[in-house]
């Protein structure tokens, strides 16, 4: 679960019933607490109505044939892709306040996704889109019942055109797209996967055909939405999708690799008993980092992008000036590096800086061509060619009792194309930072 998500918790049902007081006759009072009948889809219809009025004001119409979206799952899809975006606007630099334009693909009969987006944060625009007429409606009743017309369109899509289609239809570049696919590829999908469920407390789906077969199922359809990216390339800063399966996260990064996109990231979303995944792709140099876009688990390393942060265990013998000063004069040392401090982070003994270079001026050969009485300038050429965060963590644990102090150096790759230059960098830094520690131990001796 995202670690800003606030449903950590079952709700406390008792207290909620009594905020909305048409959820009272659906709490059911057990051994274990109160609790609500996750099998019955008017008690969840409800519980969803609840939560979206208390947490977020939001007031809602859900349709009784069409999906019921639980909350927190939708929230953490909603609070990993603010933080692809706000880490994006700092690997360039912008301001966090600025627009964010966004577009939903499906965004079914609640809208959920443009209303949590545009309910959490001020700055966010939306165009959400929709097959299914019944659902189109009811999005639109639901925009208009939340006084967010100014910032959510909604508009029909047809279902044998293209899935991308906001992005088709203007110049406009987005900032990211998102979607929740329909799942399964067929009637026969449903009925299996229901029958395998039926042992799982899980709660009851009340989709619609349309909501949730399409051809070749959600790996169809984000397969799709990868091809129709290829020609609109950087129109979008991140096109991303929910997954439910392994086995279409298996296909769709097949897809990208074959389509030599390095540039993407997969992340999960646990909700109790539910995990889900979503993947997001770039044209763009911003990279995320790991802990954003890369899974550690042993079994999905296979699928998994190539690192974007590297940590280097830092083994402090003997007093020294601070670990974070030395780097600080390090980083400054290098010819044509602009740093600059992350918020609040300028004291002294503390490291956490963004460090961006239009050329690399550290390399045994760029060094060289130094030496040869070449100018600095003219290796430069305007846009920075990388930018990375550079932290320094001191270890917390064990340090007081202990003669050496181990710690961390951290380098978060933010933008760039060129991989090798990144991890250059790290190791020239790592380098030049071992060498000036050891200077310090070794004149204690
Ligand atoms: N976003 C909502 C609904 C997801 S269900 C939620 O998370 O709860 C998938 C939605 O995609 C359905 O509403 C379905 O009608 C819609 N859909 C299916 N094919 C589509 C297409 N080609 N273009 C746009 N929407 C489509």
């Amino acid at each position: 679960m995202h670690p800003r998500n606030p449903y950590r918790n079952p709700p406390d049902f008792l207290a909620l019933s009594e905020f909305y007081p048409p959820l009272k006759p659906h709490i059911l009072l057990t051994p274990k607490g109160p609790t609500i009948d996750f099998k019955n889809e008017v008690s969840q219809r409800l519980l969803t109505e609840a939560i979206l009025l208390r947490d977020f004001k939001l007031k809602i119409e859900l349709p009784s044939d069409r999906l019921c979206p639980p909350v927190p799952n939708r929230l953490n899809y909603i609070l990993w892709l603010q933080d692809v975006v706000d880490t994006t606007a700092l690997a360039l630099g912008e301001d966090a306040a600025r627009p964010v334009f966004g577009v939903d693909i499906g965004t079914g009969a609640s809208a959920i996704y443009p209303l949590l987006g545009c309910r959490t944060r001020t700055n966010w625009f939306f165009t959400a889109t929709e097959v299914d007429e019944l659902s189109y409606e009811a999005a639109c009743r639901n925009v208009q019942a939340n006084a967010l017309l100014g910032r959510i369109t909604v508009v029909r899509a047809d279902p044998t055109g293209p899935l991308l289609t906001p992005l088709l239809a203007s110049d406009a570049q987005y900032h990211f797209t998102m979607c929740n696919p329909p799942f399964y590829g067929s009637r026969d999908e449903v009925l299996q996967s229901a029958e395998a469920k039926e042992l799982e407390p899980n709660a009851v789906c009340t989709g619609a055909d349309v909501e949730m077969i399409t051809p070749g199922g959600e790996a169809g359809f984000v397969c799709r939405m990868v091809e129709e990216s290829l020609t609109l390339r950087e129109r979008c800063r991140w096109f991303t999708s929910m997954l439910g399966k392994m086995s279409s996260l298996t296909r769709i990064v097949q897809l990208l690799r074959d389509n030599k996109i390095d540039n993407y990231a997969i992340s999960e979303l646990v909700q109790g008993q539910t995990r889900r995944w979503v993947i997001a792709w770039s044209f763009q140099d911003v990279r995320l980092p790991d802990g954003l876009g890369r899974l550690t688990h042993s079994g999905m390393q296979h699928l998994m992008p190539a690192r974007n942060t590297l940590h280097q265990g830092i083994t402090q013998k003997g007093p020294s000036e601070p670990v974070a000063t030395i780097v600080r004069s390090i980083l400054s040392s290098i010819d044509g590096l602009a740093l600059q401090d992350i918020a609040a982070a300028k004291q002294s003994d503390k490291l956490d800086v963004i460090a961006s270079a239009e050329a690399n001026t550290w390399s045994r050969a760029a060094r060289r061509k130094k030496r040869n009485a070449m100018d600095v300038e003219s290796m430069i050429t305007g846009a920075p060619q990388l930018t990375c965060r550079v932290r320094y963590q001191e270890a917390t644990q064990g340090a007081k009792h202990v003669a050496q102090t181990s710690s961390e150096l951290i380098f978060d790759w933010l933008r760039g194309t060129d991989r090798g230059m990144f991890e250059g960098f790290a190791s020239h830094v790592e380098r030049k930072l071992i060498a000036r520690l050891s200077d310090a131990g070794s004149r204690e001796q």
